[in-house]
């Protein structure tokens, strides 16, 4: 594959590939192996200034371009990322360490949001109304808001970025990419298939890096908007500089999502969402289930059927078709998996099964960690407030239904929240009363399809309009209303 060959990675500004101007680099690893895939150029302030030029330039054009013709290009990349779907697959394995299965499935839902951007014609129309006042007709139309930045996490270097890209700009913005310095392998190649579709240069841009260039899009006047989705913290301070620097802005926070298991859930069923949702992606998903609260009797059950399940998931380098479950991204991210299992045993806990030190044949070097469950984990420990983002899944118990929602609302997060039962009396009285952005009843991972908005509440994002579906199309534009009179002889009376 040529990105894994030419190094370092470049950036892709005004439609052509350029170096990086720097020599400050960093290794891009393949965390199943060790090995380096590559090396990221960590770009400085002049390739940021240098894209946003480029950006604000073809978006003079753009805008002006009819919106039929403006999603034409996303049909095109629609088909190339289609043809190339099992290289792209191959890259978010070999980068991030999760199993062909999950890169494919991630894929499924990147191309869906450029099917929902296709509807823009549609999407963005404004709405009127004639006779406001008599001879007076009032309008809305959407307009682009001009360049928009994008900056993504490790965890889906595929699906994230098309939260929002399609969107933008089928909506008429140019953009510019940050993707995750720990994965940029993937955008690197997606950006070779926009190069190879009709949009003008200057509409996409790709910027590698990390810190700094995020701070000079954050504080760049001509950068209108920030899409973002990572950690918590740097969430909280994107937001903050962003809005003080007089920008739109989304930020897609962290997680530590409760899964409730009633004592009338199908025991079968209910496990096997629940390991796939704790230990899917090596639990490395902002909406993995990451802490299970049994009611009632079903504790009579779903500890030990969960224990099983955990340690019986076969982990191993994604390539291998038969394994369920990959490493994790860093060293120094199993590192504080480890660590955050262990404050949870001196906190109290005990571990039905501890994936710590696992041998993983041929995997001697890679970041592997095998799925663990932990039980006993006080209510008010460290554990149960904080974001592990690895294979762990604490269980705590509680009597009723209603105080399995007073556990859900006490929580600082608000990604997802999941029930497991057969009474629509209980679902419904969870869908309602649960304080979280996504729920889910009877699924482990509830991800919303691309035409519907992303969620996430309280401390799981910072702003008002989600990723995905109508809010990124209300994001990516803002509304202009026209009062208008013309006068005529019927006019003229008034
Ligand atoms: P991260 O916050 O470390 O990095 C995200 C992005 O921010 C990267 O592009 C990185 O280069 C940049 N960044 C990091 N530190 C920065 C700083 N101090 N200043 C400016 N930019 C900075 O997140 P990650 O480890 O890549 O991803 C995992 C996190 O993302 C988890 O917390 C997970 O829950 C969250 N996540 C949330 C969602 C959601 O929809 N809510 C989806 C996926 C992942």
């Amino acid at each position: 594959m040529d990105v894994l060959s030419r190094s370092p990675l470049r950036n892709y500004i005004n439609g052509q590939w350029q170096p990086a101007q720097t020599t400050d680099e960093l290794p891009v690893y393949n965390p199943a192996t060790a090995t380096v895939l590559n090396r990221v150029p960590l770009s400085p302030r002049q390739d940021v200034e240098t894209a946003v030029r480029a950006a604000a330039t073809a978006f003079q054009d753009w805008r002006r371009v009819p919106a039929p013709q403006r999603i034409q290009p996303l049909f095109q990349l629609r088909q190339l990322l289609t043809d190339n779907l099992d290289e792209l697959c191959r890259l978010i394995t070999l980068e991030c360490g999760k199993t062909l299965a999950e890169a494919r499935g991630e894929w499924q839902r990147a191309l869906e949001n450029v099917e929902v951007a296709c509807g823009i014609p549609m999407l963005m129309q404004g709405n009127n109304l004639e006779d406001v006042a008599r001879g007076i007709d009032e309008m809305t139309f959407r307009q682009p808001l001009g360049v928009c930045a994008i900056i993504t996490p490790f965890n889906f270097p595929g699906m994230i970025p098309f939260w929002f890209l399609p969107y933008a700009i089928a909506c008429g913005n140019t953009v510019i990419i940050k993707p995750s310095e720990k994965v940029p392998l993937t955008m690197q190649q997606v950006t070779r298939l926009i190069a190879a579709t009709d949009l003008p240069p200057g509409v996409v841009n790709l910027v590698n890096g990390a810190k700094t260039v995020v701070e000079t899009l954050l504080e760049h006047p001509t950068v209108k908007s920030i899409s973002f989705v990572g950690s918590s913290p740097v969430a909280q301070h994107i937001y903050t500089q962003a809005a003080a620097h007089g920008k739109r802005v989304q930020c897609q926070g962290g997680a530590k999502n409760p899964l409730i298991v009633l004592p009338d859930a199908d025991p079968k069923l209910t496990t096997r969402i629940a390991a796939d949702s704790a230990f899917g992606c090596a639990g490395q998903r902002c909406l993995a289930a990451s802490v299970a609260v049994t009611v009632g009797q079903a504790q009579s059950w779903f500890p030990e059927a969960i224990a099983q399940a955990a340690s019986e998931r076969v982990v191993g380098n994604g390539l291998d078709p038969e394994v369920q479950m990959g490493p994790v991204i860093s060293a120094q991210s199993r590192a504080r998996i480890e660590g955050l299992i262990q404050k949870g045993l001196d906190e109290g806990g005990r571990a039905s099964v501890d994936g710590r030190n696992p041998r993983i044949p041929g995997g001697e070097r890679g970041h592997f960690l095998r799925p663990t469950v932990l039980t006993g984990l006080p209510s008010d420990g460290e554990l149960a407030r904080t974001e592990i983002f690895g294979p762990v899944l604490g269980l705590t118990h509680v009597e009723t239904i209603e105080d399995a929602i007073a556990l859900v609302n006490r929580s600082p997060w608000g990604n997802m929240a999941c029930l497991f039962t057969r009474s629509g009396a209980a679902a419904r009285q969870f869908r309602s009363e649960a304080e979280a952005g996504n729920i889910g009843i009877n699924i482990g991972v509830a991800a919303p399809m691309a035409y519907f908005p992303f969620s996430g509440w309280k401390a799981s994002f910072f702003g008002d309009l989600h990723g995905q579906g109508r809010h990124a199309v209300e994001f990516f534009t803002q509304t202009k209303v026209v009062v208008e009179r013309w006068f005529d002889a019927w006019t003229r009376q008034f």
